[in-house]
């Protein structure tokens, strides 16, 4: 493993953001995850582990020691009952390892297709999307947990999992996944529901619906690789009932505990802010839920655009927004 000074992470970041580490290291095999947490003790920095950065806003200069984790190898273990266990590496590219499933004939991650990222960091916010969660698929997660350096594994109950949160986002930095294993089974239903699923027949196969997926992703959301981006940059906002009730229009979506999720989206459009810019930085002209960088957009103007949106939607709506992508 090659340790490097003044480690550049722009390329690792699909925000686009100028961003360097103090030291930097690409993981390849499982024995350098020890080499690098001893080398960042004996440094006296926090180890960071970052995958496809498509989650991340990162500072200028980070005073840390950064591990971009890409160790490989997928495995399936077919069971005569026609389910299959799927175990992936961390560094493994999510979108692959779904499509990989579906060409093997596997069904139950079709929802997750397109997801920018690695398999070790899908479970970190509970990856989600057209209607299903990865904590619905997952069977265990393998981490080492950098307290006591030793392996552990995770049940999906353990993991604490709900909506774009787990256990690993609240201990951030904690344990570092090194690969996780799905449980798909044979007996599968296809999870239609989302507009633009529903027109599907009832019994589409995985793979008309993952094209289906990657399609209306495509149509919706910008290439990162064109225009810098981490998707949604905001959760979407759970409300009391008497809040939600004070907003008149836009979408509701009651909760089984009685709360009110509110579509941060729309929040943000009726603030007049979608295609709004600041500086290098904007939010999306096709989608308000998407900050994306212009160009050579810097962390203090995402930063300061990002508490502008959220200080218009608490002023006209009294809503407090919560940022999705983590911070470093
Ligand atoms: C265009 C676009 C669309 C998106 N759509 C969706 C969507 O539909 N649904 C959704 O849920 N998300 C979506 N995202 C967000 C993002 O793709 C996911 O959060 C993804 O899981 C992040 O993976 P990553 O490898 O890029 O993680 P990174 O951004 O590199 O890291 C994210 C966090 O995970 C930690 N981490 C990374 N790897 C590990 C590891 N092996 N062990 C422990 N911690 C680790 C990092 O330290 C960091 O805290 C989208 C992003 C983009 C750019």
């Amino acid at each position: 493993m090659e340790l490097t000074p003044d480690f550049d992470l722009s390329p690792f970041n699909t925000l686009g953001l100028a961003s360097k580490a103090r030291y930097g290291a690409v993981i390849s095999a499982r024995d350098e995850i020890g080499e690098l947490m001893a080398f960042a003790a004996s440094a006296g920095l926090p180890l960071h582990i970052v995958g496809g950065g498509s989650n991340l806003v990162l500072r200028d200069d980070l005073e840390a020691v950064v591990g971009v984790m890409a160790i490989k190898g997928r495995t399936i273990e077919r069971r005569d009952d026609g389910s299959a266990l799927v175990t992936a590496k961390a560094g493994e590219d999510w979108s692959q390892f779904v499509a990989w499933t579906v060409s093997e004939g596997l069904r139950g991650l079709e929802n997750l297709a397109g997801i920018p990222g690695t398999v070790g960091a899908a479970p970190i916010q509970n990856i989600g999307a057209y209607g299903v969660e990865l904590a619905e698929r997952l069977e265990s997660l393998t981490v080492l947990d950098t307290q006591d350096g030793k392996e552990r594994r995770f049940t999906p109950d353990e993991c604490k999992f709900s909506y774009r949160q787990s256990l690993f986002k609240q201990l951030r930095g904690r344990f570092i996944v090194t690969e996780a294993t799905f449980a798909l089974p044979r007996a599968w239903a296809p999870v239609l529901t989302y507009p633009g699923l529903d027109s599907l027949p009832r019994d589409a196969d995985a793979s008309v619906i993952m094209e289906r997926v990657l399609t209306l992703r495509a149509s919706k959301l910008p290439d990162w690789r064109v225009i810098g981006n981490v998707g949604s940059f905001f959760h979407n906002p759970v409300v009391r009932p008497e809040m939600a009730d004070a907003i008149t229009g836009g979408p509701r979506y009651p909760q089984p505990d009685g709360t009110v999720k509110l579509s941060a989206a729309w929040l943000i459009d009726a603030c007049g802010l979608k295609g709004h810019r600041h500086g290098q930085a904007g939010i999306y002209e096709g989608h308000a839920l998407i900050v994306v960088n212009h160009g050579g957009a810097t962390y203090r103007e995402v930063s300061e655009l990002s508490a502008k949106v959220s200080g218009a939607v608490e002023e006209r709506f009294g809503v407090t927004l919560t940022r999705e992508p983590i911070e470093l």
